[in-house]
């Protein structure tokens, strides 16, 4: 598989829409809201467009769209970093192995095991683990022992239910052995989609090679493991340039494997320790431009969830969190061991500084304030449905009905289990309400029935 990122076709689709025409941007518009995605070249309109009045089209016509196919859910994470030794110097990274101030630290299977259990203690039930790039100290082995030693840790009614992994890229027989490991979703992120930032970011080391990078998703599909999660790291390159490079990357994907990335992520640079370009970002976006790019990608890929991280602070991620994102991480850490050891972030050891430090807990009682349902589902994974199936499902709206009910479901858990007595409360209203709000007389009988059986003492129930 060759690099298929073409950087002066994305430059050209860039440079002929620039000073978009009002009529031109609404005309996107109509057909966004047609929820048959966009085109690279319809996207760039959208991108080019600087108007404040259509921008908040834009953010409008987004809201719609994550409405429409989503719902009012919103799906909660918690990152597990185990270890921190890189064999890279990615020049962002606060792992990079040239700082010689960051504590390293690859954590053994007990300290593993007691950092899910302090996970599992918060109430989540979704997790995505990840580690530096090393040879000896993040092995393949290492890493799927760990996956193994998250699967089996319980935590009394707590339990990790689907593990999403974030690892360098691999070979398609490495990839079988993750896929038999049985992860949720691989993600990697290409950080920059432009060749000569990415060779100026990525000066030694294994990841200094794009082609293989970019094409680890495809080996991924090869692999059997057919949900797949890209993501750019925004502020390293011009925005606009990064979200065509997804789109043309997502593109290429359906065309070769028959389906695309099951998500994006869409971090923003943040300070790390001894990262210079974390530190000065070459190109910074600002919060208003942030925005747009969420919206905008919410608009030309539909059916790809996107997530949204706690580099943001919080301010803006409530902000965001009705524009179109469908996954947030909350109450995380970044450094390994940052969960069980009481410490807290400890930014000499972690990756990157939070933005938001609010607990699980503060998170899910901002969310149900705005009206959204948070959800720990992790229903469509354990019952097969996933890459194209998912997809399948998605488009006619299904996904809505699925995930709207297992929300409720898996928020009540939340609530009988870990909530704070102020959460318990907004909670069990909303609860109330989304029962209440439900058209079906069947969906609305199966819902209160299973309710009632968790009030028993039941868990793990989905449809
Ligand atoms: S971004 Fe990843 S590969 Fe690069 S230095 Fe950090 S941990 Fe290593």
């Amino acid at each position: 598989m060759k690099d298929f990122i073409d950087d002066e076709k994305i430059q050209h689709v860039l440079d002929v829409s620039a000073g978009p025409e009002k009529r031109r941007v609404e005309d996107v518009l109509v057909k966004a809201r047609e929820l048959k995605g966009l085109t690279p070249e319809e996207t760039a309109v959208l991108l080019q467009t600087e108007d404040k009045e259509l921008v908040h089209e834009i953010l409008m016509t987004a809201r719609y769209v994550k409405e429409s196919i989503y719902g009012n859910r919103l799906v909660l994470f918690a990152p597990l970093y185990i270890a921190n030794h890189c064999a890279n110097n990615c020049l962002y990274c606060g792992f990079r192995r040239a700082n010689k101030e960051l504590k390293r630290v690859a954590l053994t299977m007990e300290e593993i095991a007691a950092e899910a259990q302090a996970i599992e203690a918060e109430g989540h039930k979704r997790i995505l683990m990840l580690c530096g790039e090393h040879p000896t100290r993040s092995s393949l082995d290492y890493f799927i022992e760990a996956i193994e030693t998250v699967y089996a840790t319980t935590n009394f009614n707590g339990e990790i239910r689907r593990i999403n992994v974030e690892v360098a890229p691999l070979e398609v027989d490495e990839f079988k052995r993750l896929k038999a490991a049985k992860i949720g979703t691989y993600l990697l992120f290409q950080e920059t989609y432009h060749h000569a930032t990415y060779k100026k970011m990525h000066p030694t080391g294994p990841k200094k090679n794009y082609e293989y990078r970019v094409t680890a998703m495809h080996r991924a599909q090869e692999a059997g493991i057919d949900d797949v999660g890209m993501g750019a790291l925004f502020g390293l390159y011009d925005y606009r340039f990064e979200v065509l490079g997804l789109l043309y990357h997502a593109q290429n994907l359906e065309k070769t494997c028959g389906v695309g990335p099951h998500t994006i992520s869409i971090p923003r640079l943040e300070p790390a320790l001894n990262a210079p370009a974390a530190i000065k970002p070459p190109h910074p976006v600002s919060d208003e431009e942030f925005k747009k790019l969420v919206a905008i990608l919410r608009l030309a890929v539909p059916y790809t969830g996107m997530i949204l991280t706690t580099r943001e602070s919080a301010a803006l991620r409530n902000e965001i969190f009705s524009l179109g994102v469908s996954q947030i991480s909350a109450g995380s850490r970044t450094n390994p061991g940052g969960y069980h050891d009481h410490g807290g972030n400890d930014f000499m050891a972690a990756q990157f500084n939070l933005g938001d430090t609010r607990s699980l807990d503060e998170v899910i009682y901002e969310i149900v304030q705005q009206g959204l349902i948070p959800s720990f589902c992790t229903a469509c994974y354990r019952l097969g449905r996933t890459g194209a199936d998912f997809m399948e499902l998605a488009k006619p709206g299904l996904i809505k009905k699925f995930c709207r009910t297992n929300a409720i479901l898996t928020f009540e858990e939340y609530l009988l289990d870990y909530a704070s007595k102020k959460t318990k409360k907004a909670g069990m209203k909303l609860v109330e309400k989304l029962l209440a709000d439900t058209g079906s007389a069947g969906l609305k009988r199966t819902i209160n029935s299973r309710l009632r059986r968790m009030e028993n003492g039941e868990r793990d129930l989905y449809i």
